[in-house]
């Protein structure tokens, strides 16, 4: 069945060793699908190389778009620098709007999840070709919601 979010694999390990010390500690510390990996990796370097300092402590798929948090005793000093990160970070937020959550490509359009019986939480950016991923995972979990309080 395929999982909420991708949290294994060569390429998530790489991103997590590249920018260990600017990630949450706690648990996954990117909570996406690797369709956003290379989105959310070509925030980090940009975010590495023009505010070092910057530590996040939230980069999660919500709802169909990035939401990114940063620790706030680590953002840039200077109003003018804090304001240039702040644009960084909105400018990929706005990407994932249009960027598949699966695939990665720039065709993704808004899935309402309450279409597939989901909580609006569930809604995600999809492709057309990746539509029915979403829908095979819906009704997954649908069916195993739907036995356990039949087996109980
Ligand atoms: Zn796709």
């Amino acid at each position: 069945m395929k999982m909420l979010f991708d949290t294994r694999g060569q390429r998530y390990e790489a991103i997590v060793r590249k920018h260990a010390r600017r990630l949450p500690v706690d648990g996954h510390p990117i909570l996406v699908r690797q369709g956003w990996y290379p989105l959310v990796e070509a925030m980090l370097d940009q975010v590495a190389r023009d505010h070092p300092t910057v530590v996040f402590s939230r980069i999660q798929a919500g709802g169909g778009w990035l939401r990114v948090d940063v620790e706030n005793q680590s953002r840039p000093f200077d109003p003018r620098d804090d304001l240039r990160l702040s644009n960084v970070i909105q400018g990929f937020v706005t990407q994932s709007l249009s960027t598949c959550e699966d695939c990665g490509s720039h065709h993704g359009r808004h899935v309402d999840a309450t279409a597939y019986g989901y909580e609006t939480g569930m809604n995600r950016t999809l492709c057309e070709e990746c539509v029915p991923v979403f829908a095979d995972l819906a009704i997954a979990t649908l069916a195993s919601k739907n036995k356990e309080p039949r087996d109980a």
